[in-house]
């Protein structure tokens, strides 16, 4: 058997809470609400009208579906199965069309290897065992001159406090155990990461929380989360 990079208690996680994806007031509600932020980060950088787009990790498709309404031709691609149950679902509510995929970013790159002109992977590094090996497949589906958009949370002490107990004890964004702070990831991490892969590291944008007006902002402060843009020139 080949080895899959993946984790099953990660995507266990997802397939329990799967059917309150689009509850804007569940677990999920970080999503909605940081979704037009990072949709407005890559739709600047990144031209997605008539082009191929691939969502990995897409979950229940916040950001696929948003990919879509841009005008991209979006394939979304995920482990958990009822994250794409609830995904397909959503998507004809939505009535649009939207590829949805059980794969992996490693086997999708085999089956269509420089096929994407944008590829988003965002809030899953930090769930699967081997965030290099994803990083690898992206680089193998872009086309030359394609997008790669990656979002995931800085490990350090401020980032313990606000992601962990902050987001998942104290303000209960997220359930208890959503996030392993061993899997966090540094931008310098991610970085060198993107280097290895031959992938020009464009932007790193963090994203903050400011809880009395319950609002995220996108700003330079990436001490917890944060955003990459690179292109594979
Ligand atoms: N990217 C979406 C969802 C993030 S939640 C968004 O930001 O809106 C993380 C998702 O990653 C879950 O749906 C989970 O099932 C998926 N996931 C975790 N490990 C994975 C892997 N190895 N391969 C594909 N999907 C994975």
């Amino acid at each position: 058997m080949t080895y899959e990079n993946i984790d099953p208690a990660e995507i266990e996680k997802f397939e329990k809470l799967a059917r309150t994806w689009w509850d804007l007031d569940s677990e999920f509600k970080p999503l909605h609400d940081i979704n037009p932020l990072r949709l407005g980060y890559i739709s600047q950088r990144a031209q997605l009208a008539g082009k191929q787009a691939l969502d990995i990790g897409c979950g229940g498709g916040i950001l696929t579906e948003s990919l879509a309404r841009s005008g991209a031709i979006v394939t979304g691609i995920d482990m958990g199965k009822a994250p794409l149950q609830v995904a397909r679902l959503h998507r004809h509510e939505s009535d649009l069309e939207i590829d949805y995929q059980q794969m992996t970013a490693e086997a999708m790159a085999q089956q269509y290897p420089g096929k994407f002109d944008v590829v988003t992977c965002l809030e899953m590094l930090e769930h699967v065992p081997d965030p290099g090996s994803v990083i690898s497949a992206c680089r193998r589906l872009l086309k030359p001159n394609g997008h790669l958009f990656l979002s995931t949370i800085n490990r350090n002490p401020k980032a313990y406090l606000f992601a962990i107990i902050g987001g998942e004890h104290l303000l209960k964004l997220l359930p208890p155990g959503t996030h392993d702070y061993q899997k966090f990831i540094k931008p310098s991490e991610l970085a060198k990461t993107l280097r290895e892969q031959d992938l020009a590291l464009k932007d790193i944008t963090g994203m903050t929380y400011n809880p009395i007006g319950q609002q995220y902002k996108l700003t330079s402060d990436t001490d917890v989360n944060y955003l990459m843009h690179a292109i594979y020139e």
